[in-house]
């Protein structure tokens, strides 16, 4: 094992938190942000711990990704999903995908794969097949509240994870904006838009996808931590470049070279949790 101390942060989606649900969205931060830092803490990398944290969250209802995405405008749940190590430019990434409980596993699966990063719709449905990976009925990633309502929905997932020997990796989920047209892609299975890892810094972005897309936020986020920002800089001024030429709402949580977290917004809410020296779980929103 190498001496580097671990550290990962995680986030439940950028937007206002409308319900009481923000102390039960911070517990669901929490429970996958130390599900990754067990991981960290053993030795394990930082590509699974980012794994088994979007796992964690994908599983938890509250968050729009996995179950309990947010509806397209057929009524239907079409999810997308990216993973990303800094060692090699490694990434595997899913979209408009339709009947997988964990897109965050099979975007995993297309960078194990290695010989394509981004798969979508069909072809995802197809490779899920050829590998014997488990499909689920899609009615079953529906839960009750996601049928009855009609505003925008936010709770995109992701994680920034931090290893032992110094590697970095970012992972994002997400059910992708609510009443979408049918193969809306967002930013999150873009590399360098939703996420993003190399030697400088992993980044993990949400917020409205058409205006991160158009910026390469997790990219522009990699680059301020390579010219020498820190990372709650980096945040504030990869959040200031979207305003500036987007005048969109966003939110971001990175990790540079060091292990240093950062994280920033400009929404009223992005709840996120984060683990680092102590291995005491820190909650903001
Ligand atoms: N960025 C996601 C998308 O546009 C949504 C979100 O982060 O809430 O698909």
């Amino acid at each position: 094992m190498s001496d580097f101390q671990p550290s990962i942060i995680v986030h439940g989606g950028a937007g206002p938190v409308k319900d009481d649900s923000l102390a039960a969205r911070l517990d669901g931060c929490k429970v996958a942000a130390l599900a990754g830092y067990e991981i960290l803490r053993l030795g394990g990398s930082a590509l699974d711990a980012a794994e088994a944290a979007v796992v964690a969250l994908e599983d938890n209802p509250l968050f729009n990704a996995g179950t309990g995405s947010t509806l397209n405008s057929l009524g239907q749940v079409e999810m997308d999903a990216a993973i990303m190590a800094a060692d090699g430019l490694r990434a595997g990434a899913v979209a408009a995908l339709k009947a997988i409980k964990n897109p965050i596993k099979l975007a995993r699966r297309v960078l194990d794969d290695g010989r394509h990063v981004l798969l979508a719709g069909e072809g995802a449905s197809l490779f899920a097949r050829s590998i014997d990976f488990p499909e689920c009925d899609p009615a079953s990633l529906i839960v009750a509240s996601e049928k009855q309502r009609w505003d925008s929905k936010h709770g995109t997932v992701g994680c920034v994870a931090f290893d032992r020997h110094g590697q970095l990796a970012a992972a994002t989920s997400t059910g992708g904006i609510f009443n979408k047209l049918p193969g809306r892609v967002g930013d999150s299975p873009l590399i360098g838009c939703g996420t993003y890892a190399n030697k400088f810094g992993a980044v993990s972005c949400t917020g409205y996808g058409e205006a991160i897309m158009r910026v390469v936020m997790a990219r522009d986020a990699v680059q301020l931590l390579q010219d020498g920002l820190d990372p709650n800089e980096a945040a504030a001024m990869a959040l200031e470049n979207l305003v500036e030429l987007t005048a969109s709402t966003a939110g971001l949580i990175l990790i540079d070279a060091h292990g240093r977290i950062g994280f920033g917004r400009n929404t009223t809410h992005m709840p996120v949790c984060y683990v680092a020296e102590n291995g005491v779980a820190q909650v903001a929103s």
